[in-house]
């Protein structure tokens, strides 16, 4: 059964392509010819995934799923959340985004935060939602090299290092993305088809 991943991030769908099974053929945004600007209008995670999975299965009549993240820093009131991707402007700069939720969060002691990953799936006329979080904290400046986006400023809960200073695959283990997919292929490992 042909199944799109609304991505078109070859890191992100090769991955999990690895880990969906046999019976899925898994394509990405690109392999469907999908190059459409799909706006992500909603005012939560959950409603952009499924803005983005919904999108695929009515222009493309497909089964699709579709993931959203965020950031949600406790003392900005879940700042910056939705926003997340262009907290600091649509240029989408990780160094600029960095520097103003530093900014923002100025010398306040509370410096919690969580990662949270939202996966809508569309399948066989059944909507679905998958959710992952990662609890950490906010660090008082960037460290590390590794990782992508707000890395170098989270440490998980539990840790002493920055998600930038951690090896990829512990990242992977209890990031809110590997919790959130874990539950997508937990369930469909478990249909049969
Ligand atoms: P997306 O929904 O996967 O595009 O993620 C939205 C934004 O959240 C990205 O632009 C990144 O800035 C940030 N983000 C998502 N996942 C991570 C992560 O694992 N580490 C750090 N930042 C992330």
């Amino acid at each position: 059964m042909k199944l799109v991943f609304a991505t078109h991030n070859t890191n992100k769908f090769t991955e999990v392509k690895a880990l969906v099974p046999q019976h899925f053929q898994l394509l990405s945004l690109t392999d469907i010819q999908c190059f459409d600007e799909i706006e992500e209008t909603g005012a939560t995670l959950e409603e952009n995934a499924r803005i983005k999975a919904d999108y695929v299965t009515k222009h493309y009549g497909l089964p699709c799923f579709a993931d959203d993240t965020g950031l949600l820093v406790d003392a900005l009131k879940g700042a910056p959340g939705v926003y997340t991707a262009r907290y600091a402007g649509l240029q989408k700069s990780a160094d600029d985004n960095m520097e103003k939720l530093l900014r923002d969060l100025g010398n306040n002691e509370n410096r919690n935060a969580h990662f949270k990953t939202v996966i809508a799936l569309n399948l066989d006329k059944e909507r679905y939602l998958f959710q992952g979080v990662v609890e950490g904290s906010i660090t008082s400046r960037q460290m590390g090299e590794g990782g992508f986006g707000y890395d170098p400023i989270f440490k998980p809960l539990g840790f002493d290092r920055t998600f930038a200073e951690l090896p990829l695959a512990t990242k992977n283990e209890i990031s809110h993305r590997g919790r959130a997919m874990t539950k997508l292929l937990q369930y469909l490992t478990s249909l049969k088809l």
